[in-house]
């Protein structure tokens, strides 16, 4: 009797490990199983390269940018298409780190739990991007062969509408010499996201930021009628124990003045009078030092050496220069979070995600920033880049809605200038910030702005 209840309780411990096994498979299967699923060794999604066989992207007009036919990954139809969404879209080697194809994969691949697996129809979702691929064609028409980015999102979804990077290449035709050719030097990357360049005078607005709120009675002017105090720019002007220079004498200005004529010797003495930890604060506080998580990759960090530099130092890097680099993404979430009055949307690829019969699934919600100005302050260097628009770059290049925006021009020791041209649009149905960044291309308000204006008009329609 004694050995039939030893048998009893044993056949009961095994059969409770069992239960307990069984639970604790489901209990996984439920939360990990998708994951198990995408992964790039299940061969009924990933070609023996690890190139994604099911999912289409497509742009938000629905231009197809990339599908899946016969088993086997297609770009868009029209080659200049191909190069001007690459580094958003991906390509089939995987040399593209910021392609949708394999950050938004999650999004691509349709998966049912109960049933396993889309076998029977191997379509995938529809990934609608925010794109806008006849924006991305004018500005890469625009940029004329320079080496350098655009990118146009909407700072209170987040969604990128515009985005290119050169020099880029055809998915489907990869040159021969991609490797050895100079003219495609860095072409894998997304220049938007992955490089830091010197911001030259567009950096001035964190300068101006920061003498709104620590220089005694600047933001205190922009009130209505209060009066306006005055700089003089003599063409140059000792910071601490050197020079510092403008291309041309300014005269006296208010600040407002001295911002629309980009003036470096009112800038550099005023970058000098706040000291290097101020300064350096404000970047922070502006994200310029910050890395953004844009679905499964980081932006890169800018970097600024101001805590430690001289007075002399700390003049040029005021107006942009000494050794400040800025991250393009960083610098067009900033000047969102200036239109929007304090923070703004972390840029997304992601408009809509549909499955295999249309019906709409869920997509990732709207993250916003930190505070990156205060609203007293954004809504006065907003005031004042509108007024950038209006007094220097000229209204009428640009669609007919009010934005405001700021040039920057690095010139080289060889070829033309470096150029930058940034802002925003201030519309409740576009509400866009926007950089461009150009290598050897001339003046941010020609050669750089008139990329931007191109785009801006192909974004937003002449009412
Ligand atoms: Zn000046």
């Amino acid at each position: 009797m004694r050995k039939i209840e030893h048998r009893v309780r044993f056949c009961t411990l095994i059969l409770l490990a069992f239960i307990a096994g069984i639970i604790g498979f489901l209990v996984r299967y439920h939360r990990q199983s998708e994951r198990w699923y995408e992964q790039s060794f299940n061969k009924h999604l990933y070609s023996d390269t690890g190139e994604l066989l099911t999912g289409t992207l497509t742009d938000r007009n629905g231009v197809v940018l990339s599908s899946v036919e016969n088993g086997t990954r297609k770009y868009a139809i029209s080659q200049a298409v191909r190069m001007a969404t690459l580094h958003t879209v991906g390509d089939s080697a995987g040399k593209i780190g910021t392609g949708a194809l394999s950050n938004l994969r999650d999004y691509l691949v349709s998966y049912r739990r109960r049933l396993g697996a889309n076998l029977v129809d191997p379509t995938g979702n529809t990934v609608v991007l925010a794109l806008d691929s006849n924006a991305c064609l004018t500005a890469l028409d625009a940029m004329n062969g320079a080496v350098g980015c655009v990118g146009v999102y909407n700072y209170k979804t987040g969604e990128i509408v515009c985005l290119v990077s050169t020099p880029t290449y055809d998915p489907t035709d990869v040159p021969a010499d991609i490797e050895t050719n100079d003219s495609y030097r860095g072409a894998y990357v997304n220049r938007f996201f992955y490089s830091t360049f010197t911001p030259g005078s567009v950096f001035k607005t964190v300068t101006l930021q920061a003498v709104l709120e620590n220089i005694d009675g600047a933001a205190d002017e922009f009130t209505p009628d209060a009066p306006r105090r005055t700089y003089t720019c003599e063409g140059s002007v000792k910071v601490g124990d050197n020079i510092i220079t403008c291309p041309k004498k300014h005269g006296t200005q208010t600040l407002m003045e001295a911002y629309a004529n980009s003036c470096n010797c009112v800038f550099a003495s005023l970058a000098a009078e706040l000291g290097g930890e101020t300064m350096s604060a404000y970047v922070a506080k502006a994200g310029l030092t910050s890395s953004y998580k844009i679905h499964n990759f980081q932006s890169t960090k800018g970097s600024f050496e101001l805590a430690s530099a001289s007075a002399y130092q700390l003049g040029w890097s005021g107006v942009g220069l000494h050794h400040d680099l800025v991250n393009p993404c960083s610098l067009m979430i900033y000047l969102g979070a200036i239109a929007n009055g304090g923070k703004a949307a972390v840029p997304t690829y992601i408009t809509r995600v549909l499955d295999e019969n249309g019906k709409e699934l869920s997509v990732p919600k709207t993250v916003y920033t930190e505070e990156l100005i205060a609203p007293s302050t954004a809504r006065i260097v907003r005031g004042l880049m509108e007024n950038n628009v209006i007094e220097v770059y000229g209204r009428d290049r640009f669609p007919a809605v009010a934005m405001g925006a700021k040039s920057g021009t690095i010139e080289q020791k060889t070829g033309k200038s470096n150029c930058w041209f940034a802002g925003f649009v201030l519309s409740d149905e576009y509400p866009y910030a926007f950089v461009v960044y150009l290598e050897h291309a001339g003046s941010g308000s020609g050669a750089a702005g008139d990329v931007a204006a191109a785009v801006l008009n192909a974004l937003i329609p002449v009412p």
